[in-house]
């Protein structure tokens, strides 16, 4: 038997485990409750028993496994294995959180943002498998983004490279959790798109979505795809903002493929055609020529493969 390592997505209301081997194939999973409220000690304990459950109901003993990654939604100082503000667990304190795992399991262990392990996990097996130089925008309640370029996930000075969610698209718009204006997350996001729906439908804008109970991104594609003005113009902001962010990026970093997940991209071809047009159209040709937009293939298993794969990639 290969090598087998595991890859948390610890996430505010639930922690995914995975164990997976070489080439990031999923052996066993399992998905447990974070319960945030029993506080970092708690939440890290949990942690360190279900990845013993989860190797055990594989057949696994604990020195079979190679190594645990781990996938953390905050702000992180990745080199050296510390959380700095995981706001969503209510962790604002700093956790040395790679040595108390370390001294728990015995075996190596590494951690990185969620963006940047689902990107990981999308460019080692899923949508971005085979090409080196991928840039993964995940679209969701905000947007996050993950560069591999040269077949290395990118960090920058404090870990803060990919976040494509932050890049300023209008400098006037909608003011942004980060503090700023306009960032790409303010209208292409699913609470941006729904945010300007309500905005059209609060100023008395004629539309179907007024009738809709509770708006979201599935109503606003339907309605769209439906003829609907608002939801066209909805969208088409959205999407414009997108290929904006990607054409930039592209004279940037030059990558060979955009991935798009989260769950706006559920949307499927009714979002990445009209995307392949409007970033065409915007990007430079030398830096488009080639360049592949896909739908991510892994949903929500990317972040566990590709924490599993902070480790598992180093040995090949
Ligand atoms: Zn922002």
């Amino acid at each position: 038997m290969g090598k087998r390592w595991i890859g948390i997505d610890l996430g505010g209301t639930s922690m995914k485990l995975g164990l997976v081997d070489s080439h990031g194939n999923t052996v066993l999973e399992m998905e447990k409750p974070t319960l945030a409220q029993e506080g970092v000690d708690g939440v890290i304990g949990r942690m360190v028993s279900h990845a013993r459950e989860l190797a055990k109901e594989a057949g696994l003993r604990w020195a079979d496994v190679a190594g645990v990654g781990v996938g953390l939604p905050g702000f992180l100082d990745v080199k050296a294995g510390v959380v700095k503000q995981l706001t969503n667990l209510g962790w604002h304190e700093e956790v040395p959180i790679r040595r108390l795992l370390e001294e728990a399991w015995q075996i190596p262990v590494k951690i990185d943002n969620d963006a940047n392990v689902a990107a990981l996990g999308e460019a080692w097996c899923g949508a971005g498998a085979g090409v080196d130089d991928v840039v993964c925008i995940t679209l969701g309640t905000g947007v996050g983004g993950g560069l591999i370029l040269d077949g290395q996930l990118l960090h920058g000075r404090y870990g803060f490279a990919g976040e494509v969610g932050h890049m300023t698209i209008d400098p006037e718009g909608h003011p942004c959790n980060c503090g700023m204006r306009g960032c790409l997350e303010t209208i292409s996001s699913a609470t941006g798109m729904v945010r300007m729906a309500n905005e059209a439908i609060a100023a008395g804008r004629s539309t179907v979505l007024a009738d809709v109970e509770k708006v979201g991104t599935k109503e606003i594609f339907a309605a769209a795809a439906a003829g609907d003005a608002v939801a066209l113009e909805v969208k088409k902001r959205a999407i414009d903002a997108l290929a904006q962010a990607m054409s930039a990026l592209s004279v940037v970093l030059n990558p060979a493929r955009f991935i798009i997940g989260g769950g706006v991209s559920y949307a499927g071809e009714a979002l990445i055609q009209p995307l392949r047009e409007a970033y065409a159209k915007r990007t430079q040709p030398n830096a488009r020529q080639g360049v592949d937009v896909v739908l991510a293939q892994l949903g929500n298993r990317a972040g566990y493969i590709g924490a599993a794969g902070l480790l598992a990639r180093e040995r090949k």
